[in-house]
């Protein structure tokens, strides 16, 4: 077995964050291979095909992003759009811990001509509007946030001008979701491939000139933009054989691939905090039945507080836990 073999042995070639580097081609990327984690949160939400494509590619596009930055704390990435799809939100932690949901209003979904929702087409499905990327790193530090305008045809368009508008930062993106074949029959996977060029170096191995090395990175950017929507869904193409297949070099070094995980931080400590911040008349409203239930956007797990629960929740009874 080779030390790559052994690699994906250990990590699994689906639900990951796979960082790589191509050193002819002076950059460094990352491949992101989504499968069980966005199949488990896309079924959980029982979605139209079109919002369940959106939000793959979204959730793609936050692990892509996110494995770009140093952080420790949680990657947030959010559209608002006056489209169809009102919402998308996708959040990924520094341990790979990743949550979604959308909004969208069925109707107007309904009335979204098939070809647009084939090619995942923002202006038809999310309408005009914006992209938001927040790091949140904990109660004391700054968050950081970028904005974008959802000017593009799609969400990799509108990631590419986020790319152009940013100083330090020039790359590309390639985002894919759909339903593909698997072992198990059908299930929604999502991809995305990114590359981001480095600064140029004298020492590079081949020793460039600034205008090969220039040129170098306009190759690859056509090799990447190569790249199909059924590679990058693929079950069964090795992710690092799609990368030697796209940019033909003996370059490509994978390193240590990070897992995605589905999960959420909902819990019941929140619930009882957002609970306690509701008057009486509010809490009555939320009644459905006897009970006042409460459900996760994201993972749709359900509390439930009957008059004796919400009595305790008032008088602080509830064993406060972090
Ligand atoms: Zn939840």
């Amino acid at each position: 077995m080779s030390a790559r073999e052994a690699l994906f042995e250990h990590t699994g070639r689906d639900d990951i964050i796979l960082p790589f580097q191509i050193d002819p081609y002076g950059l460094r990327g990352r491949l992101i291979r989504l499968g069980p984690v966005v199949d488990r949160i896309l079924g959980r939400h029982d979605y139209p095909e079109a919002v369940a494509a959106m939000l793959g590619e979204t959730m793609a596009l936050a692990a892509c992003l996110a494995g770009a930055l140093k952080y420790d704390g949680i990657f947030t990435l959010q559209t608002k759009g006056d489209g169809p799809i009102g919402t998308l939100m996708a959040d990924i932690t520094s341990d790979g811990e990743m949550r979604a949901y959308a909004r969208y209003d069925a109707d107007r979904l309904a009335a979204v001509e098939p070809a647009a929702i084939a090619e995942r087409s923002v202006p038809r499905l999310l309408g005009g509007g914006y992209i938001a990327f927040t790091v949140d790193q904990g109660a004391n530090t700054d968050r950081y946030q970028g904005i974008v305008e959802l000017e593009g045809r799609t969400l990799s368009e509108c990631t590419h001008s986020y790319f152009r508008n940013s100083e330090q930062l020039e790359a590309g993106v390639l985002l894919a979701a759909g339903q593909a074949a698997t072992a198990d029959g059908p299930a929604w996977r999502a991809g995305a491939l990114m590359i981001q060029r480095l600064p140029y170096q004298r020492d590079l191995p081949g020793r460039p000139s600034e205008d090969e090395y220039d040129e170098n990175w306009r190759t690859a950017v056509t090799l990447m933009s190569s790249g199909t929507v059924a590679e990058l869904l693929s079950a069964e193409l090795p992710p690092d054989r799609l990368l030697f297949r796209l940019f033909h070099s003996e370059g490509v070094r994978a390193f240590q691939a990070q897992p995605v995980v589905d999960a959420c931080r909902c819990s019941n400590s929140r619930v009882d905090r957002v609970l306690r911040a509701l008057s009486v008349a509010e809490l009555e409203e939320l009644k459905q039945g006897e009970d006042v239930v409460v459900v996760c956007e994201f993972c749709k797990r359900e509390w439930r507080y009957d008059d004796a629960a919400l009595a305790a929740l008032r008088d602080g009874e509830a064993a406060p836990s972090f």
